[in-house]
């Protein structure tokens, strides 16, 4: 499928500045291409970042857009929300964004389940500020703050999301372009809290600690680690063994939050 994806982009704010190599832009060209696909209509289409390599991302994408403050996005997306339901509200964070500073308004976000669509970026580490680990730095690897070996446990971020009552969990990587606009393209059109983890690569600050120095090295770790979920539950206990299952993790129907507050909204003004 051919994307006309130029209108998207800020032309003017290109060429980026994302490093070499980095996964980041792909993920931002597929959720573009999602955007398209999906029919979504861009003015009434708002996305907020964070702190971080990935909050670059809304300095390129042509949309009413907020950079904000460092974990703060689903609180400033959940305020738009509410503020007017109509507008199709995506959050992009990262891993140190999203799942540290930012931890909690992860998992109340998902607890109201928002119609937010909430893309964490997750290069497992802080990379913008050079390297530091974050809470999905794999356990064993090396970070700038972890000389010698990382050893914390890392976040499951879709069980944790589904704990805490998100109602569509997704994730995908920077290597499966395909794979990742399908679930964004479903990620943007669920009703309710849709959290997609999309893996990327930082070659600079997390590979070349970690002796995956190159972006082909990266992706093709993507590709081999990777497992779709419809073959995932198939697999032994060994065979899933450093590898991760992909695809829709889990969605289900359940009462969205703004709909539940217009009601009160409503029920007040009739009682008046
Ligand atoms: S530091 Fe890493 S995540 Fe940040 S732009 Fe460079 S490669 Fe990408």
């Amino acid at each position: 499928m051919n994307y006309d994806i130029d209108k998207y982009l800020r032309q003017d704010k290109l060429p980026h500045i994302w490093c070499p190599g980095c996964g980041h832009g792909t993920i931002m060209g597929n959720l573009v291409r999602a955007i398209d696909k999906a029919e979504l209509d861009p003015d009434k289409t708002v996305v907020v970042s964070g702190i971080g390599c990935s909050g670059r991302a809304t300095g390129y994408m042509n949309f009413d857009t907020l950079h904000t403050t460092h974990g703060r996005a689903i609180p400033f997306a959940t305020g738009i929300k509410l503020a007017n339901p109509e507008l199709n509200v995506i959050v992009i964070t990262g891993d140190g964004d999203g799942a540290a500073i930012g931890g909690n308004h992860l998992i109340h976000g998902a607890r109201r389940n928002i119609d937010l669509t909430v893309i964490l970026m997750n290069n497992h580490i802080y990379g913008m500020t050079s390297g530091q680990f974050s809470p999905m730095t794999p356990t064993g690897a090396n970070a700038t703050t972890t000389p010698y070996g990382n050893i914390d446990q890392n976040f499951d971020l879709s069980a944790l999301t589904k704990a805490s009552g998100a109602s569509f969990i997704a994730r995908g990587t920077a290597f499966n372009t395909r794979q990742l606009i399908k679930i964004f393209e479903d990620g943007l059109l669920h009703k309710g809290f849709s959290f997609i983890e999309a893996i990327s690569q930082c070659p600079v600050n997390y590979g070349r600690r970690n002796n995956i120095d190159t972006a082909v090295e990266m992706l093709k770790w993507q590709k081999e680690a990777s497992v779709n979920i419809k073959k995932w539950d198939k697999l032994s206990e060994e065979e899933k063994k450093d590898k991760f299952p992909t695809g829709i993790i889990y969605q289900e129907n359940k009462r969205e939050y703004t709909e539940m507050y217009q009601e009160i909204i409503d029920s007040v003004q009739e009682e008046a």
